[in-house]
């Protein structure tokens, strides 16, 4: 379907086409993977299929406690409907225990719990790598108004406890995790919205018994199994059927047809 509409815009891990109205695009998750600020590339099989169907339910359960979402529907499995925002240029990195750039910039010890969520920015630019910016910074650089600043670290507080709940009582830690906001314009005022996704492409979620990484360090780290732990995270969310092993709600029908061709039998 989205092979005939108009490509707005291609990141590392999806694509953006326009929408079936105004002011609607379609995201298409891919299975691309890319660490260190693309300079590691790979794929992770099944991984838009998943991530598609994760985003979806946690950008679901979030609009049901009043956060606001460019989320519209999921139309299939790779693909969901959602509201074209204008991207704020920041990424919004939420903390409760030490892991990645903090422990590097800081030489705190990886998995050191923080004695408070920190919240921490970086200006979206790839050819910089992402710098990590002062609210000074942003507010001098008018990236966000100081409005939308407010609403953005009180969205995400609110967000970390959901999460940490939601991911707590099926046995994953949240550790940190990258969220991205987006204005809709409405005459001259602004709303600002949660939009890009939600999955453990952009979130450390670690075991809570054993301390395995379920996340995308299993493919930044070489560990092996990221997409078991991809799988794990959708299975422990209820998003997986579990009779048989098959991925019930989440199958996806172009793996399936590639591996009928390849003669490979279904995993
Ligand atoms: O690398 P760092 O430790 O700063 O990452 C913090 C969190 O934000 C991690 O969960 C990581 O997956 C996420 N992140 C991201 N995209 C980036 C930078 C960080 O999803 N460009």
């Amino acid at each position: 379907m989205s092979s005939r509409r108009r490509q707005v815009y291609e990141g590392k891990a999806k694509i953006l086409y326009e929408g079936p109205e105004p002011g609607t695009l379609i995201q298409y998750f891919k299975d691309d993977a890319t660490a260190f600020n693309a300079q590691k590339k790979g794929t992770i099989n099944g991984k838009g299929v998943i991530n598609n169907r994760i985003s979806e339910h946690v950008f679901t359960r979030l609009a049901h406690i009043g956060i606001p979402t460019h989320f519209i529907r999921r139309l299939n499995m790779r693909e969901q409907l959602v509201r074209q925002v204008e991207i704020i240029p920041i990424e919004v990195i939420v903390r409760n225990v030490a892991a990645g750039s903090l422990t590097k910039r800081l030489g705190i010890e990886e998995g050191e719990p923080l004695p408070h969520t920190l919240i921490e920015y970086c200006y979206k630019d790839d050819a910089l790598g992402d710098p990590f910016i002062s609210e000074e910074e942003i507010a001098c650089f008018n990236w966000a108004s100081h409005e939308e600043m407010q609403d953005i670290s009180s969205m995400a507080i609110r967000i970390n406890d959901f999460m940490c709940g939601m991911f707590a009582a099926i046995g994953i830690r949240l550790i940190d995790f990258k969220l991205e906001f987006g204005r809709i314009w409405d005459g001259d005022f602004a709303r600002t919205i949660l939009a890009d996704e939600i999955s453990p492409d952009g979130c450390r979620l670690w075991d809570i018994a054993t301390g395995e990484k379920l996340d995308k360090d299993r493919f930044r780290r070489d560990l092996g199994g990221e997409e078991q732990a991809y799988q794990e995270v959708a299975r422990r969310l209820g998003l997986l059927q579990e009779d048989n092993g098959t991925p019930g709600e989440v199958f996806d029908m172009s793996a399936h047809r590639g591996r009928l061709r390849s003669g490979k039998p279904k995993k």
